[in-house]
């Protein structure tokens, strides 16, 4: 079902290959995406994590809500099991990645990539990130995304978020720090507001105020069913077809819209190990790649005319390196992952409980309903700030289970606006778990600067099956160091204001989740996304980010850069086919 050859090849249908796809196919391309990881929900792989299953798929027929919900259990660590960055036949154990200290990095395998396992929150990078940095190349500008933005979101139906209690909470507290709650999508000024999600919004029959006791399936509810379940899949609301799931993840979102222009072929269990060159009139130039089967181990060669590396700002750097590419000395640095935080407000004693009582009418902040991330505070220069709703096994990982500064019971923050810093464990770690129901983390995320010595690098002596294992360096400058205690502050700040008797951070290590800029546009490519060194050959994924946006959430902007790369490959390599696209 694979041919030979192809107009394009993708390599990876994570947050943005599959938007790329989409675009190419519409304009008539002939496009094949090669995906590392399973397909879920489709019918040539019934059972994707037992059996190698059908080969390829190109018919949105093949598409079904049921398998979904067979696949996506919600069960929290079979799925982790099944989503994380590792092949279809996780018995084999996930892939290997080196990063430095307590810190990880944070991806999945499969179509929807690490998508499938995000919280779906879509804003557009601060424009002053863009035009005002200094890390994007002059002839790219903020304006140049706007009408990219606004065709992805169309596509992904980018709404705010539902508001249940926790939400209502942290905007009270925002409000009496003076800050304004913004109301547009190209933020320049600090302030806070509901998410812009890439969710279904909820019936209106299961608002909070409802009472609804019926059946939360489809179709007696539509949307989504406000009971937390993006880091586990999508398979919500269960018994609906495969495209009216909730969350807008990259398989839900672009890969039906790819399919259904009858041009693109989507082979998962494929992980491309090489990239192939000619050089014509002394300029190299991409030609095509090889994959290796992850079930059998068989190895294939596909040519094409232009190559598109969409395998996030990891393995892209990492196939770069090991395909024997031309030498760029930015080739995997410069990476940004938003330097994150854990703060968290407790609302614990009488006076506590009566005050959320008055706030939200409850004594209780239950963060397990509605959304998991559906609050926001946007600090251009800084980063931002989001609510976050979890499950208390991975609350305890996130808030309590790691820090930089060691446990709580060697740390004195007493002039600074948090009562506890550090790790927890043992009877203190059981008390703060157990007001589970009365706690509202809010993850920090920081506007990091790229160093060339955060980076991506492969050595010859780690390798796994696919070659070189990448191994990846991050420490914050001073600078960014900075920028996460002040918004750290702010948020302290915040939930007190709210009513929190005890506020808790983290001082969280290094993990990396939103993982960008290791194939920076102005240093690796060009503002088109064509590599300077080898024509024919794009990059499409968070990788050609030129910096972190400022902070917000990257994907949003991804899929932006993704669809005008898509219109650039068209008008330079296939400009007969333009005016279709
Ligand atoms: C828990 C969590 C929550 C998140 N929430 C949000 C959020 O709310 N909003 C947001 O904007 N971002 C969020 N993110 C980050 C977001 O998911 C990623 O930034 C986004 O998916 C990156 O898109 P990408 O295309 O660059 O890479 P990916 O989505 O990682 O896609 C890369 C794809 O390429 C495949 N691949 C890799 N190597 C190869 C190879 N050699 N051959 C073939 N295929 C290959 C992979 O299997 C994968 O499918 C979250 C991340 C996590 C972990």
């Amino acid at each position: 079902m694979v041919q030979d050859s192809y107009d394009v090849v993708v390599v990876g249908a994570g947050g943005d290959g599959p938007v790329a796809a989409w675009k190419l196919g519409r304009a008539g391309l002939d496009v094949l995406v090669l995906e590392a990881g399973p397909f879920h929900g489709n019918e040539q792989w019934p059972n994707p994590h037992e059996e190698p299953g059908g080969e390829a798929s190109s018919d949105p027929s093949d598409l079904s809500g049921d398998l979904l919900d067979e696949q996506f259990t919600t069960r929290e660590l079979e799925m982790t099991e099944k989503l994380l960055w590792g092949p279809a036949d996780h018995d084999r154990g996930f892939w290997f990645r080196k990063f430095p200290g307590d810190g990880a990095t944070i991806q999945a395998a499969g179509v929807g990539g690490t998508t499938l396992i995000y919280t779906s929150n879509h804003p557009r990078a601060y424009p002053a990130a863009i035009d005002e940095q200094g890390h994007w190349p002059s002839n790219f500008t903020y304006d140049d995304l706007v009408p990219y933005y606004e065709e992805v979101e169309a596509m992904t139906g980018v709404a705010p978020a539902p508001v249940t209690a926790k939400e209502e909470l942290f905007f009270q507290g925002a409000e009496e720090q003076g800050w304004d709650l913004l109301d547009k999508k190209n933020v320049d000024e600090p302030g806070y507001r509901p998410q812009p999600n890439a969710i279904k919004q909820p019936s209106e029959k299961l608002h909070v105020d409802a009472d609804y006791e019926g059946a939360v399936e489809y179709p007696d509810v539509e949307g989504h069913t406000m009971a937390l379940g993006e880091i586990s899949g999508n398979p919500f609301p269960e018994g609906a077809p495969y495209e009216e799931k909730a969350k807008q993840s990259a398989n839900i979102s672009f890969v039906p819209a790819a399919m259904e222009t009858g041009n693109v072929t989507v082979r998962p269990n494929a992980f491309v190990t090489d990239v192939h060159t000619d050089s014509v009139l002394g300029t190299p130039e991409a030609t095509g790649v090889t994959f290796r089967d992850t079930w059998d181990g068989s190895t294939e060669r596909v040519d094409a005319e232009v190559v598109v590396l969409s395998a996030g700002s990891i393995e892209t750097p990492r196939l770069w390196l090991n395909s024997d590419l031309p030498n760029n000395e930015h080739v995997g640095k410069g990476l940004t992952i938003h330097f994150g935080d854990n703060v968290m407000g407790l609302w614990r004693g009488d006076d506590a409980r009566a005050e959320l009582l008055q706030r939200v009418g409850k004594e209780r902040v239950d963060q397990h309903e509605g959304e998991v991330i559906a609050a926001r505070f946007d600090y251009p220069g800084l980063g931002m700030l989001q609510t976050t709703g979890t499950k208390p096994g991975i609350q305890a990982i996130l808030g309590f289970g790691a820090s930089s500064s060691g446990f709580t019971f060697t740390n004195d923050p007493a002039n600074e606006p948090w009562d506890t810093e550090g790790r927890l464990a043992g009877p203190q770690l059981k008390r703060l778990l157990s007001d589970y129901r009365r706690m509202l983390p809010v993850l920090v995320v920081t506007d990091d600067r790229p160093h060339e010595r955060n980076n991506v690098t492969v050595a010859p002596g780690a390798s796994d099956e696919h070659g070189p294992v990448p191994l990846v360096n991050y420490s914050p400058s001073e600078g960014d160091i900075q920028r996460r205690d002040e918004l750290s502050r702010i948020c302290a700040r915040i939930l007190r204001s709210a009513g929190a008797d005890h506020v808790h951070r983290s001082d969280s290590p290094p993990t990396a989740i939103h993982i960008h800029s290791t194939m920076r546009m102005g240093k690796v490519v060009d503002p088109c996304c064509e590599a300077y060194d080898l024509d024919r050959l794009f990059v499409a994924d968070h990788s050609v980010m030129a910096n972190s946006l400022g902070g917000p959430n990257p994907t949003n902007t991804g899929q932006a850069l993704a669809a005008r790369t898509a219109d650039h490959i068209v008008e330079r390599y296939f400009p007969d086919r333009a005016s279709t696209n």
